[in-house]
């Protein structure tokens, strides 16, 4: 962090999510809290106690206005999911249990509330049955709210934003992204994340500028500041001055003629200038993503990342709630088709009513496919509920983090039991789909030739590929700097998937990242890729890039770039492509 002249402070952390933008800083807090262990004497007790009933009153309010204004806007049954906090503002024995120690231990009230929820969530996560485990979190999440009442903390929730709000945390997680406020939210910054951390994934998708990997800078700031973020350059200024200000005012004007320009794009096709065609799709979290569709001009949904639906709530979505959600996302797409992705939970997405125990590696874990296909029960369902709102309609399916033959054969024979169960039951099913495979994992994409066989197409997930073949935690700022899309390694396992795939007459997307930034098309257009999809906001952009460019040249200069043997040479040669032929795109 660098202070510069007349007070402005200047942030550098990693941009992950374009545009420029000048609000309000909000610094969310949740995180982290410190607890005092405050020696009291036995006549503060009374007061002590007062304080807590108190922040528990408070606790309580904010429950219930928080379910009031979610069951507003995502409905009554997602709003259930406070229930639990209710009940845990409401348990007596807590607070017979605080009072208790108040007295034998003569401290504060937060310490000794803290100590005492803390065990409590630990032993219920000691309990051998998964719906107790479960309570572990809401008795976190609950407690961390109730000390914040209680220190006289200022726990921002989301629905308590003012307009114009730049959220700045140390962390967000992806559940929290989606219960942002998008008409109050307009930029997001925080202390961790990476360029493929879910949540910057989402901040694209929503076109909500964004700048993470700023180290500390959430337990230096205060709420109420002026600010400017800049999520090109990831940049993000607290005070700016007068002069700043206007400069970066122009900047923004400036962005924002040139994506006018790019939104006249929406009805063309992404058409080489030798005529050869990229088939661009867009990539859907929320519910809110799917308005955008039409919008960006995407072809169809390239990836529908559907473990969204499972997150922000205790219990699981059944078969019914998903068909109909399903349905929503299949009739957005029209008249082009959907790739669902079956449930992909793990990793940075943590989901709280699953049963994921805590894990050393969660990124090399029980995540994905292998969740689901112990959990088959889960998996048999939401295959039931795609297939059923895929009848009379053509749809794909594909399967997550495959990293072996087998689990390919797994997974496709549970899809057909599926299938045959729909059949003696006369459901109206999916009959016209397309079953593919995300090629994430290395072992999978060195066997590719063995797969293309037993699939109709392959999706890219360029995000996890890199991050497992580099050994790169995609979330980790600290690292961030190997996270290196352009390594020859990389380059080499696309060309490897793209080539096996069209002997095969498979064809081969890129759902990650990397098919929204413009610096790769010609990368991505050279090795022969036939579908980019990407966050609906980019779409315009890779579009522009694609027409400006020429296949053949491009196939060409995969062949030179094929020798280079470092990252940032192949990095610099593509620079200069993209930097030629759409300058105005590359800032
Ligand atoms: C990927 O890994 O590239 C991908 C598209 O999936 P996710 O980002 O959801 O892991
Ligand atoms: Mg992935």
């Amino acid at each position: 962090m660098a202070s510069e002249g007349s007070g402005e402070i200047h942030l550098r952390g990693i941009p992950v999510s374009p545009g420029v933008t000048q609000g309000k800083l909000v610094v969310l807090s949740r995180q982290e809290i410190s607890v005092p262990k405050r020696p009291i004497t036995e006549a503060e007790i009374g007061g002590e106690i007062a304080r807590l009933e108190k922040a528990l009153l408070e606790t309580r309010q904010q429950i219930l206005k928080i379910q009031k204004h979610l069951s507003s806007s995502i409905g009554e049954k997602d709003a259930s999911i406070f229930d639990a906090h209710l009940l845990v503002v409401e348990d007596s024995s807590l607070m017979e249990a605080v009072k208790k120690q108040l007295h034998s231990r003569l401290l504060c009230a937060d310490y000794v509330f803290f100590h005492i929820s803390q065990r409590y969530a630990q032993s219920m996560r000691e309990v051998d049955d998964p719906y107790l485990q479960e309570r572990a979190a809401d008795i976190l999440d609950v407690s961390r709210r109730i000390l914040n009442n209680l220190t006289g903390k200022v726990a921002t929730d989301h629905y308590t934003l003012e307009d114009n709000s730049i959220i700045l945390s140390h962390d967000l997680a992806p559940s929290d992204t989606a219960t942002l406020d998008r008409q109050k939210v307009i930029g997001l910054a925080t202390d961790l994340g990476s360029r493929t951390s879910h949540t910057a994934i989402m901040a694209r998708s929503l076109s909500i500028p964004a700048v993470v990997g700023l180290k500390d800078a959430s337990y230096n700031m205060e709420s109420g500041a002026d600010v400017i973020l800049d999520g090109y350059e990831g940049i993000v200024i607290i005070n700016p001055s007068e002069q700043t200000s206007f400069e970066y005012g122009q900047l923004q004007e400036k962005h924002h003629e040139l994506e006018v320009g790019l939104g006249e794009l929406r009805t063309t096709e992404a058409i080489t200038r030798d005529n050869h065609k990229v088939i661009i799709s867009a990539n859907v979290e929320l519910p809110e993503d799917l308005a955008l569709i039409e919008k960006s001009g995407a072809e169809g949904i390239g990836l529908y990342r559907t473990e969204f639906l499972f997150m922000n709530r205790l219990d699981l979505p059944d078969e019914d709630e998903q068909i109909e959600t399903y349905q929503k996302v299949i009739q957005a797409a029209m008249p082009n088709s959907v790739i669902f992705r079956t449930l992909d939970i793990g990793g940075d997405k943590i989901v709280d009513n699953m049963g994921i125990p805590d894990e050393l590696n969660p990124f090399l874990g029980w995540r994905a496919i292998r969740y689901c296909l112990e959990r088959e029960d889960i998996f048999k369902t939401q295959l039931r509920a795609i297939c059923r709102a895929g009848a009379n309609q053509h749809i794909r399916i594909m399967f997550p983090m495959v990293s072996t033959f087998e689990e390919l054969r797994l997974a496709k024979g549970i899809l057909q039991s599926v299938l045959d169960e729909l059949q003696n039951e006369k459901k109206p099913h999916c009959s016209d789909f397309e079953v593919g495979v995300m090629m994430e994992v290395p072992s999978l994409a060195m066997i590719a030739d063995h797969i293309v066989p037993h699939v109709d197409f392959m999706s890219i997930g360029t995000n996890d590929l890199i991050q497992y073949s580099l050994a790169v935690d995609r979330t980790n700022e600290k690292v961030a700097y190997l996270y290196q899309p352009t390594h020859p390694a990389i380059l080499r396992l696309i060309k490897r998937v793209v080539d096996a795939g069209h002997i095969g007459n498979v064809w081969v997307g890129v759902c990650g990242e990397m098919a929204g930034e413009v610096l790769l098309t010609p990368l991505l257009l050279g090795l022969g890729v036939d579908e980019l999809s990407m966050g609906s906001a980019l779409i315009p952009r890779v579009k522009r890039a694609v027409q400006r460019l020429d296949h053949n040249e491009m196939t060409t200069l995969i062949e030179e770039i094929e020798h280079l043997s470092t990252a940032a040479e192949i990095e610099q040669k593509l620079r200069l492509v993209a930097s030629q032929h759409y300058p105005e795109l590359m800032n």
